[in-house]
């Protein structure tokens, strides 16, 4: 049975949560050819510090950055590098926080200039993926009916769904119970009750779902190189309809990021 989270530390999180998203947005203002992804996480991790926080993801396991940024072929935990951001390409960006205690995580893929119509329609499918299961995180379901909902809309257009990764509770530990899978079956898995902090994350790969990991122990790569996505945001599971947390608006409302 997973213990969900008092009212106290729903507050910490959604602290967290905000900073996380406009730590995202921070970022989108800079994604553009010709920039590093160590640029990238250099500007998340000042904006997180300069807000008082600490970057959680920095010496998790031995991670040697700020910011998981996973380009193109990398599905996720890909490291900041001295890699050149060329039109075309995608970048997830994930970032976690560590505020009061609490912790906050999300995801977003950026295009970098103008991409082809298949990578576009591979970002917007897995964003909206996102959305599918968020409306399935309420009080009564269970996991697999997160899952299920991610899995048959991404597949739907012809994309597939990594499993070997999978989204997670929320609160003091940037990984808690449950694990919350991007498949699975309406109906299935852990029961969601009110107050659980969760989440969502799916990935998806615009080819086969197979994965591999880089020799350096951490990128995940598709196995056919074909372009992944991932979008993540934090919810408290309510009665009747989740309650986003983190949010994607200081991305799609700010003018100032050209590609969104
Ligand atoms: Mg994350
Ligand atoms: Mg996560």
């Amino acid at each position: 049975m997973v213990k969900p989270k008092t009212e106290e530390e729903i507050a910490l999180l959604r602290e967290n949560a905000i900073l996380v998203s406009k730590t995202l947005a921070e970022v989108g203002k800079i994604v553009a050819p010709g920039v590093t992804t160590l640029e990238l996480n250099r500007v998340a991790e000042t904006f997180i510090r300069d807000n008082g926080a600490i970057p959680s993801f920095l010496g998790y396991e031995g991670f040697p950055a700020a910011l998981c940024l996973s380009v193109n072929d990398v599905v996720v935990h890909g490291f900041p590098s001295d890699y050149v951001l060329k039109e075309g390409d995608v970048v997830s960006v994930d970032c976690g926080t560590l505020y009061k205690g609490y912790n906050g995580d999300s995801a977003y893929t950026f295009p970098v200039g103008e991409v082809d119509a298949k990578t576009r329609k591979l970002l917007d499918v897995t964003k909206e993926s996102l959305y599918k299961g968020i409306e399935k995180a309420v009080a009564g379901n269970r996991t697999g009916d997160i899952g299920y909902a991610v899995q048959s809309y991404a597949e739907s257009f012809g994309f597939s769904v990594v499993r070997e990764l999978e989204g997670h509770g929320l609160g003091k530990e940037m990984h808690e119970q449950p694990g919350v899978p991007n498949y699975g079956r309406p109906g299935r898995g852990t029961h969601l009750v009110d107050g659980m902090v969760i989440c969502i994350e799916p990935m998806i790969n615009a080819g086969g779902r197979g994965v591999y990991l880089d020799r350096n122990g951490w990128a995940v790569h598709t196995s056919d190189r074909a372009n992944s996505a991932h979008y993540e945001l934090t919810v408290v599971v309510r009665h009747g309809k989740a309650e986003q947390l983190s949010t994607f608006d200081f991305i799609e409302k700010d003018s100032t990021i050209r590609y969104k």
